[in-house]
């Protein structure tokens, strides 16, 4: 039984849904990513297998070089490690859509996944199995025994939090070390524009479900006041846009989300130390579309065969703090 108030500001809702194996100015490659990549892929297409529809595309990244150093950052790095990052041979292959002056890498493989039609596709479906209350889960009515837990009409042998950004109020897990990072994206659709890649420059701009719509995103701000749309990122992306992009577009949508990011930048997995029917699987962070089928697996494979769950993501690392 799934409880979930459909929250239009669910950090999956707003998210660009990229798995990009390669992370920051460094280049540095993403924490498991040999691992976690193949296995989210298989898991959406097998999803969308069981669907009958499509939500992951391999779009690979071309990356246009702010600077000069950046160009050089990312030769270097791809001198000592060419997996995931590839030289582009035409370099003015892109002109008719871009303004650049640095010249362009390729990031392969990467992929989209479609979260919006995944989540409304798996929805539908838990409705259709009525394992679905679409309300707010209030954590003050969950009763905790020894066997069992029980909310409202609900018994069952297990519950486990996957309350995204909210965990933080969660009075379960709430002295984890959160670091929620509000992030924003415009919406925009644009015409002739090329959509087998991802673009980025200073940000990166998706193609999305929908012919001639784009995703344009993000920023990163640990602290704020609100989870509202900023007009500051607005005129930033419009901007951006204006120097960037030669193709007229329209702007659909501004909206915002909060990440559910960890101070260590790991995933929270597992059993609470002291209440062995009280489970989560949290702290995706900036990462949510690689890491969560990777881990939700390791989570039911704990569950039902007691695997282990990675030390570094496995929430008995904070021990301490939970027992507090
Ligand atoms: C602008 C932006 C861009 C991003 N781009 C990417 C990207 O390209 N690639 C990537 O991998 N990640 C990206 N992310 C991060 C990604 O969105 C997250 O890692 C991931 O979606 C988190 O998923 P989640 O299910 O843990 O949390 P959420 O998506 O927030 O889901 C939590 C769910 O719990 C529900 N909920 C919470 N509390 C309650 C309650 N008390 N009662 C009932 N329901 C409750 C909410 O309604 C929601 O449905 C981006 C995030 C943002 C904000």
């Amino acid at each position: 039984m799934v409880v979930d108030d459909d929250n239009e500001k669910a950090s999956s809702k707003v998210a660009a849904g990229v798995i990009n194996p390669v992370t920051g100015r460094r280049y540095a490659y993403t924490w498991m990513i040999d691992q976690i990549m193949p296995f989210a892929v298989q898991c959406y297409e097998e999803m969308g297998n069981y669907f009958d529809t499509q939500f992951v595309f391999h779009k690979n990244i071309i990356d246009f070089f702010p600077s000069a150093q950046m160009r050089n950052a990312f030769v270097e790095r791809l001198e000592e490690n060419d997996t995931y990052l590839h030289s582009y041979p035409d370099q003015n292959h892109f002109n008719p859509y871009f303004n650049y002056d640095f010249g362009c890498g390729e990031i392969s493989p990467a992929y989209t996944v479609h979260f919006q039609i995944l989540l409304s596709s798996w929805r539908k479906k838990l409705q259709e199995l009525n394992a679905l209350q679409e309300e707010k889960f209030d954590v003050n009515e969950l009763k905790v025994e020894e066997e069992f837990i029980s909310y409202q009409n609900i018994t069952a042998q297990k519950i486990f939090f996957c309350d995204g950004a909210d965990g933080v109020h969660n009075p379960w897990f709430q002295l984890l070390p959160y670091a929620p990072n509000k992030g924003e994206a415009l919406f925009i659709e644009c015409d002739g524009l090329n959509n087998d890649y991802i673009f980025k420059k200073s940000l990166a701009l998706v193609p999305l479900a929908q012919q001639n719509l784009y995703w344009i995103g993000s920023n990163y701000q640990w602290e704020f006041e609100n989870d509202q749309p900023s007009q500051q990122f607005f005129q930033h992306a419009t901007s951006v846009l204006n120097g960037w992009l030669k193709k007229p577009y329209r702007i659909v949508a501004h909206k915002a989300a909060v990440r559910p990011a960890t101070l260590e930048r790991r995933p929270f997995i597992g059993f609470h130390p002291q209440f062995q029917n009280i489970g989560i699987l949290n702290g995706m962070g900036t990462k949510g579309a690689s890491l969560a089928p990777f881990f939700a697996h390791q989570l039911t494979q704990h569950l039902i065969h007691g695997f282990p769950i990675a030390p570094e993501a496995n929430v008995h690392r904070f021990t301490r703090i939970l027992s507090k």
